[in-house]
């Protein structure tokens, strides 16, 4: 006889162990957590994990004020004396050149203090005060979140990993799902290399593989999967653990940096990507043009950097939907299944909530944060969660 669970969430990164873990607490009584390889070993364990609550999309906002709680107080949020989620509160500057994006900025400030975000607009001058390697003379605005900052993703997966554990969810680590078992028009489990697991409900985390999902259920799952460059740069100093996050928005590529172990500066690019057919098949050589693009808008920034070292580099893939924000929820035409997908490259910050949300909606409550803007059906209904600064994580 199949293993039988009431729900199977299925693919072991950040979203979908935080989902197991609150299914289970709030009361589901099987829970089966399935995961092709090992926990954290997708999109999540290339994120560069940088917390904040900057958005223009309301219920991003939301989400991020509720999760950015969770990482400041993990232990008592998993229930777990032994959780660790890496955070470092080095606070977080976002910056604008002036014109739209500097009009833009300042708006948002005012939502997301109305929606119980700590942010304030600071001038040029108070940015340079908390961070002082950044040159600022072509900054119009700037915004400054106290309590934000980054976390480290691979602890933060396995906590809740091991916090849905001790709760009772049954982890199941290289087991690839291969196809969607079904009992008429519903689901009824997976399909697995290992057997056939039965469940009342799937949920699909699978992030960047969500194609596959699509495929077995025969549903139209719009994703787009791209590649992205992290750097890390070790300039004469060491880059300090304690100095804020940094988002730029006078680059081109809407640059982002942060403090990483080692003394080094870690930076990232919060644009479309490299296009990449296939999440498997992505090319992990890091070209020297970009490279030397981002030392350059880097060294523009601090100009301490001119000349720095470049001392790692990786590649990690987005799951990219129409417009820059998540799927979450039941898929319409096929009972049984939810997803969480699409985090177009800001889902760190919010699986905690997220976790939680999308347990409450597979389980019938109503959501604490209302989910239904992130629906399937925005797509085709033309109803777009569009972000202020266009396409890019920042949404
Ligand atoms: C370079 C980079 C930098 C980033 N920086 C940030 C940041 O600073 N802040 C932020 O908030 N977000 C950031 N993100 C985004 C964030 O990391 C992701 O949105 C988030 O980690 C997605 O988690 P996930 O659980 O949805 O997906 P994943 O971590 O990709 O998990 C999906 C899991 O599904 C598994 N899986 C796939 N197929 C199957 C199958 N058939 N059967 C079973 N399991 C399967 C995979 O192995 C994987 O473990 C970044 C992402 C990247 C790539």
């Amino acid at each position: 006889m199949a293993e039988a669970y009431d729900v199977v969430v299925v693919g072991g990164g950040v979203v979908g162990a935080a989902t197991a873990f609150h299914l289970k607490r709030l009361g589901c009584a099987r829970v089966a957590l399935v995961e092709r390889g090992q926990v954290c070993s997708g999109g999540t364990a290339k994120s560069c994990a940088i917390i904040r609550t900057h958005y223009s999309i309301p219920t991003n906002t939301q989400l991020a004020v509720q999760s950015l709680g969770v990482f400041e107080n993990f232990r008592e949020a998993l229930d777990d004396d032994e959780a660790e989620c890496g955070f470092v509160n080095s606070g977080y500057l976002i910056l604008a050149p002036e014109g739209k994006t500097a009009d833009r900025l300042a708006a948002n400030l005012d939502m997301q203090a109305r929606l119980g975000a700590e942010t304030q607009p600071i001038s040029p001058a108070e940015a340079i005060e908390r961070h002082p390697l950044l040159s600022a003379d072509d900054i119009a605005a700037v915004g400054f979140e106290p309590r934000s900052g980054y976390a480290d993703p691979y602890l933060t997966t396995t906590s809740f990993v091991r916090a849905a554990r001790r709760l009772g969810v049954e982890v199941m680590a290289e087991r690839p799902v291969t196809g969607l078992l079904r009992d008429g028009a519903r689901i009824a489990g997976v399909r697995t290399a290992g057997g056939d697991i039965a469940a009342g409900a799937v949920v699909g985390a699978i992030g960047p593989w969500t194609g596959a999902l699509a495929r077995w259920a025969g549903a139209e799952l719009p994703l787009e999967v791209s590649r992205h460059v992290v750097l890390t740069f070790r300039a004469a100093a060491p880059y300090e653990r304690s100095l804020p996050v940094v988002k730029d928005l006078a680059t081109d590529n809407k640059m982002y940096f942060r403090p990483a172990s080692g003394g080094v500066v870690l930076v990232g690019t919060g644009d479309h990507g490299d296009p990449l057919d296939e999440p498997d098949a992505m090319d992990e050589t890091v070209g020297l043009e970009v490279t030397a693009h981002q030392g350059v808008q880097l060294a523009h920034r601090m100009p301490s950097f001119a000349g720095a070292e470049l001392t790692a580099s990786w590649t990690g893939p987005y799951d990219i939907t129409p417009d820059w924000n998540p799927v979450l929820g039941p898929v319409p035409g096929v009972d049984g299944l939810h997803v969480a997908y699409g985090f177009s490259g800001h889902g760190f910050k919010l699986a905690p909530a997220v976790g939680r949300v999308l347990a409450q909606s597979v389980l019938g409550l109503v959501p604490e944060v209302d989910i239904a803007p992130y629906r399937l059906g925005r797509f085709a209904e033309g109803k777009l969660l569009t972000g202020a600064y266009g396409i890019g994580s920042i949404s």
